[in-house]
C-alpha cells in the first residue's frame, strides 16, 4: 500500500481495540489482550435460509478477539454460548468437493495406519452427518460412535457399514461410560469456549492406556492472523489455534504428542495424542514446543495487515460494476467477507456445488445461493473464490460452463 495515502475508513463494526481481555479459557493465564472487534455480526455463518428477508434478520452478536501472553491462544471473550444453537440445521459439508473428498481419504488413510483400530470402538465428538465416521471405521474395520447436537448428526448412509451409532447430544462427562478406543474430533473444537474442559474430559474418558488415542482438526489461526484474513473470523468460532498454543493445552491435559501439523493448503492443524506415557515405535515422539514468538508477532501485525486487506478488497469491489461479482463458496468464508466488509450491491449471487445449500439465501447480506450452471446467463465479470484450494477445480468446473470470467481467491 502507499504509504502516503490516507487510511481508509474502517468498515462499520470493525475495530481494533488494545487492553486486557478474559483469563485464557486454555490455559487459565490473566495476561491476555484484545486485538481484534467486530459489532453485529451473524451469530452462526454457516446456516442457509429460505428466504432473502429471514437471512437479512438473522441475530447478530459482538466479538472481541483476545491473545493470551503465555499459551498464544486467541479466542473471543465476547462469546456467549447460550446464542448459538447447534439443534438447527448446520450446514456445513464440504463432502461435494473431489479436493476435499480427496483430502478426506488420505486423512483417513494416514490415521489408520497410524491407529490401527480393527475391532475397536471410536467416537468422534462434533460428527455432524457422520461421513469422516462412516469412513473411518469401514477403511479400518472399527466400530464407530457418533456424538453431535445437530438435527443432521447420523445422516449418513451407514447401511453397509458395521456397527455405527449417533447419540444426538453435546458431549461431556456422561458420555464416559461408553468403552471407547480413539476419540475423533474435527472442526469442533473451534466451536467450544471451555476448551480445556473438554480436552481434560477426553483424557479422564481415555484413561492412562498410551494405546489409545485422540484425533483432531482445528484451522490455523497463525495462518488467518498473518494473511489479514478477516473471513476467517466467526461468531461461532470462539476458539482459535496455532500449533503452539495446541500442543501447550494437550500437554496440559496429559496427552503425549505423536503428530502436529498443518495440512489442507496450511489451513488446518492436525493433532495426533496418546493419553499419558510416550508411545515407544512411533516416529517423532518427542514433540518439541513450539515457540510463541511467531503467533505473538503475528496477532501485534493483524491490525495492520486486516487493514491492508479490507482496503484492497473493498477497492477491488468498488472496481465492480454493480451486481456484476459472484463468489463461490458459501460456506463461512462467503458470510463473514460479505458481513465484515459490506458494499453487498456489487455481489450479485453466491455459488455452491452443495445442493442443499442452492436455492437459499446467506446469513447477513442475504445474498441467493445457486449452482455452478445458474452462473449462464447471469452478469458475472468477476469470480472471487473464498478459498484458494479450490481453485483448479473452480477453473475446470467454468470451462465446462463455458464461462471465462476474471477469476481471483481470498488467500
Ligand atoms: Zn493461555
Amino acid at each position: 500500500m502507499d504509504p502516503h495515502q490516507a487510511p481508509q475508513p474502517l468498515p462499520p463494526g470493525v475495530r481494533f481495540p488494545s487492553g486486557p481481555g478474559a483469563p485464557c479459557p486454555a490455559c487459565g493465564a490473566t495476561q491476555t489482550e484484545r486485538f481484534y472487534a467486530l459489532t453485529g455480526i451473524p451469530i452462526q455463518s454457516c446456516v442457509m435460509l429460505q428466504d432473502p428477508e429471514s437471512a437479512k434478520s438473522f441475530p447478530t452478536g459482538d466479538l472481541s478477539l483476545a491473545i493470551c501472553h503465555a499459551c498464544a491462544f486467541v479466542f473471543n471473550d465476547s462469546f456467549d454460548p447460550a446464542r448459538v444453537d447447534y439443534r438447527e440445521d448446520y450446514e456445513e459439508t464440504q463432502g461435494f468437493s473431489g479436493t476435499f473428498r480427496a483430502f478426506l481419504r488420505a486423512t483417513i488413510e494416514q490415521l489408520v495406519r497410524e491407529v490401527p483400530s480393527r475391532g475397536q470402538t471410536v467416537l468422534e465428538i462434533g460428527c455432524g452427518r457422520g461421513d469422516f465416521l462412516e469412513q473411518f471405521c469401514t477403511a479400518a474395520d472399527a466400530h464407530g460412535i457418533g456424538v453431535d447436537p445437530s438435527r443432521s448428526a447420523g445422516r449418513v448412509d451407514h447401511s453397509a457399514g458395521r456397527g455405527l451409532r449417533f447419540l444426538h447430544a453435546q458431549y461431556g462427562n456422561e458420555h464416559h461410560e461408553l468403552s471407547v478406543h480413539g476419540v475423533v474430533c474435527r472442526h469442533t473444537l473451534e466451536h467450544i469456549a471451555p476448551v480445556a474442559e473438554l480436552v481434560r474430559s477426553i483424557a479422564a474418558h481415555l484413561g492412562p492406556h498410551p494405546d489409545r488415542w485422540t484425533f483432531f482438526e482445528v484451522p490455523d489461526v497463525e495462518r488467518i492472523l498473518r494473511a489479514g484474513a478477516f473471513w476467517d473470523v466467526y461468531y461461532e468460532h470462539c476458539s482459535y489455534f496455532s500449533q503452539a498454543s495446541l500442543a501447550r493445552l494437550f500437554e496440559a491435559c496429559g496427552f503425549d504428542l505423536r503428530r502436529l501439523e498443518l495440512v489442507y493448503g496450511e489451513q488446518y492443524l492436525h493433532l495426533l495424542a496418546h493419553p499419558e506415557s510416550p508411545v515407544l515405535d512411533a516416529p517423532g515422539t518427542v514433540w518439541p514446543t513450539e515457540s510463541l514468538e511467531p503467533v505473538l508477532s503475528a496477532a501485534r501485525t493483524f491490525a495492520q495487515r486486516c487493514r491492508q486487506s479490507l482496503a484492497q478488497w473493498h477497492a477491488w469491489l468498488q472496481a465492480s460494476a454493480p451486481g456484476s461479482v459472484a463468489l463461490w463458496g458459501s460456506g463461512s468464508k462467503a458470510t463473514a467477507f460479505l458481513t465484515t466488509l459490506g458494499s453487498w450491491d456489487r455481489v450479485d449471487c453466491v455459488v455452491d456445488i452443495n445442493t442443499d445449500k442452492q436455492g437459499r439465501f446467506c446469513a447477513g447480506s442475504g445474498h441467493p445461493i445457486v449452482a455452478p450452471a445458474d452462473l449462464v446467463g447471469r452478469p458475472i465479470e468477476r469470480l472471487l473464490i473464498m478459498n484458494p484450494i479450490y481453485v483448479d477445480e473452480i477453473r475446470r468446473d467454468l470451462a465446462e460452463l463455458g464461462l471465462h470470467p476474471e477469476v481471483r481467491a481470498l488467500e
